[in-house]
């Protein structure tokens, strides 16, 4: 077996202040967050960053869904209120759009469905001057505050603003172990390097379990979707989330249809009879869409846990956190979680607040 390498540089062995293992949405929020401490900071990603489920995502940032666990809803809101500064900060520093768009959301709900203060009821007349192409089926409608964003363009753009920020990237090979020395995380390993750190965090996503020694009960539940582009440009202007289906419009004419919740392992295949389902369900709302052309199909592995909260914190191991398991809410949880993690990283801030999250509720 080749022994595991120290980076060298000038001779030197190179440590960084905090190395994350793992680049979808919530590593490289949290190592730009870190960076405006001024932490030296790696991230270690096994393959390109943000290819996984930041790059599968919606983007839909619903921040008031009454369907939210309870813990999470006090997070969500605060996640959303800091969504604009956020995305403006990673716009300033990429110089590229994420696209966040702030006209609403459309939910049609069963009568009895449970609703948020911030949700609006609209009378018919409301929904027909909001977003006409809807087909009106009977159901309970509301206007709520909830935007959206197109994750590809934001995970890009966050790629390239922790760069600008002086986060460095190693891509290419997957973190195998953390490794401890006295009860500590003191680096991360590969199968060929070493990456030397004062702190370790796992933001792995539906593979968070997988890395030794800890084994946190992360899981992957697959969600298909499709892309489509009708023929009239700006068809819907509100993302429309519905019981069986939502369609989330971009600002370039796309619609994206979602989505499914599977559990069948880590297992991205897409199946053509679910995508026909999916684009029929939203035809049944918006029927123009059934006329429109699909652009991409594709499946991602949201990172689920057993209660459907994510594990954000320390762990048993000293200086090793965990930020996993964000499930159906990670691109609307990024910022909030960023924020939160480097204070808890950086120990100005104790977890005890964040027990509801901790990986030891396992
Ligand atoms: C179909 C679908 C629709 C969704 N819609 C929405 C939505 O509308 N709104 C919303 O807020 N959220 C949505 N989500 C959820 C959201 O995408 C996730 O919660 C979020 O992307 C999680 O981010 P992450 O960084 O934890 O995980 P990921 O983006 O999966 O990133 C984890 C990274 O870790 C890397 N990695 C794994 N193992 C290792 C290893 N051993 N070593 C190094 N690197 C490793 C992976 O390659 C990956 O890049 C959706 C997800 C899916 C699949």
């Amino acid at each position: 077996m080749s022994p595991i390498l120290s980076l060298r540089y000038n001779g030197r062995v190179k440590a960084w202040d905090v190395a994350i293992a793992g680049g979808g949405i919530i590593g490289v929020s949290l190592a730009r967050e870190l960076r405006k401490y001024g932490a030296s900071v790696l991230i270690v990603e096994r393959g390109e960053p943000g290819r996984e489920a930041s790059h599968a995502a919606a983007g839909m940032l619903a921040w008031c869904d009454p369907a939210l666990p309870l813990s999470l809803q006090a997070l969500a809101r605060a996640s959303g209120g800091i969504y604009p500064q956020f995305v403006h900060e990673i716009e300033d520093e990429s110089g590229m759009r994420v696209d966040l768009r702030q006209e609403g959301t459309i939910v049609c709900a069963e009568q009895t469905a449970e609703t948020a203060a911030e949700w609006r009821a609209l009378t018919t007349g409301e929904l027909m001057r909001l977003e006409p192409q809807l087909a009106y089926s009977g159901q309970a409608t509301y206007w709520t505050p909830e935007g959206s964003v197109d994750p590809r363009a934001l995970i890009a753009a966050s790629v390239k603003a922790a760069k600008h920020r002086g986060v460095d990237f190693a891509s290419g090979a997957a973190v195998n172990e953390v490794e401890i020395e006295g009860g500590q995380a003191v680096a991360i390993k590969t199968a060929k390097t070493r990456y030397a750190a004062g702190s370790v965090v796992n933001c792995c996503g539906a593979w968070a379990g997988q890395i030794a020694p800890l084994s946190f009960p992360t899981r992957p539940i697959k969600g298909q979707m499709l892309c489509l582009v009708t023929a009239q440009h700006g068809l819907l202007k509100h993302v429309v989330r519905a019981p069986e289906v939502y369609a989330v419009p971009r600002s370039d004419g796309r619609v994206l249809i979602g989505s499914t919740l599977e559990e069948t392992g880590f297992d991205k295949r897409v199946d053509t009879e679910t995508i026909q389902r999916l684009h029929q369900a939203a035809a049944d709302l918006v029927p123009e869409l059934g006329e429109a052309r699909m652009l991409e199909t594709w499946a991602g592995l949201r990172p689920g846990t057993p209660d459907a909260l994510p594990l954000l914190g320390a762990t048993s191991l000293a200086s090793y956190f965990v930020a996993a398991g964000h499930y159906r809410d990670g691109i609307l949880l990024a910022p909030i979680t960023a924020r939160i993690m480097a204070r808890v990283v950086r120990g100005t801030r104790s977890d005890s607040d964040l027990c509801a999250f901790s990986s030891s509720r396992f």
